[in-house]
């Protein structure tokens, strides 16, 4: 059997795909964080996940274990942090994960590695510890990557297709229609439609205030409807994402 599955490999497989193949390495990136009541506190580690296995497929690539804790959950964007689940790091310990395992992926032989983000808050930690990492590893180190949040590959085309009433951006978009429907063509057995809430979309103010105003967030955690989700827009969705992403990675890796 084959697997794209780096943690479902021996190290001498592994090495061998790495050092004589150079294979791509895929590293998806999310959070453990509430995602309403009718999705799993994994969701975006789990997307992050099944989206960088399907491109590994495409491509024979490799993907390694997840990095399943995220930064902390905004407002605005997750919900916040006073959700029971939601279990979030500080910048500076997600900066050293990711500065950590980059630098073990260039010590194994990778040479291009690619950070599969699906989670909105991780954005500049992620840079950050790659920044770190090839600033260690010394100007000439061979080893190039890729960061990249998964949504932005959605083309207009599909995105006016899923949201005919409009689209209410990407942050407001947590637990609702994308991430539904990749949950529903990807995993649909972790989807409970029965418990999709009514709420949103939420209306915040262009200002954030410390501590959180939990009341500007509705009770599920979910920030706009997810009522117009399902499977086919899944995976028409995840058709863009991942032929998106597979070519990217084609241009800039594989020429
Ligand atoms: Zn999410």
């Amino acid at each position: 059997m084959t697997t794209v599955r780096m943690d479902q490999l021996s190290w001498v497989e592994y090495a061998r795909r790495v050092r004589e193949d150079a294979t791509v390495v895929l590293l998806p990136c999310g959070a453990t964080e509430q995602h309403g009541p009718h999705l799993p506190l994994g969701t975006d580690a789990l997307l992050a996940s099944a989206i960088a296995e399907d491109v590994a497929t495409r491509l024979g690539a490799l993907v390694a274990p997840a990095l399943s804790y995220g930064y902390k959950s905004q407002p605005k964007c997750g919900g916040g942090q006073h959700f029971c689940g939601t279990t979030s790091l500080d910048g500076q310990t997600l900066v050293a994960l990711v500065r950590d395992a980059v630098r073990e992926f260039a010590r194994h032989g990778v040479t291009r590695l690619v950070l599969v983000d699906g989670h909105y808050e991780n954005q500049w930690f992620l840079t950050e510890g790659i920044q770190l990492a090839l600033r260690e590893l010394g100007e000439g180190h061979p080893l190039r990557v890729m960061r990249l949040e998964h949504w932005d590959f959605c083309t207009q085309a599909t995105l006016d297709s899923v949201f005919p009433d409009g689209f209410p951006g990407f942050a407001l978009e947590h637990a609702a229609v994308i991430e539904t429907s990749l949950m529903l063509h990807y995993l649909p057995q972790l989807v409970r439609l029965d418990l999709i809430p009514d709420d949103g979309p939420a209306d915040f103010p262009p200002y954030d205030i410390y501590p959180s105003r939990t009341e500007w967030v509705p009770p599920s955690g979910v920030l706009s409807s997810a009522r117009g989700a399902s499977a086919e827009k899944g995976a028409r969705m995840a058709m863009d994402i991942c032929e998106g992403i597979a070519a990217a990675i084609r241009t800039e890796f594989l020429g």
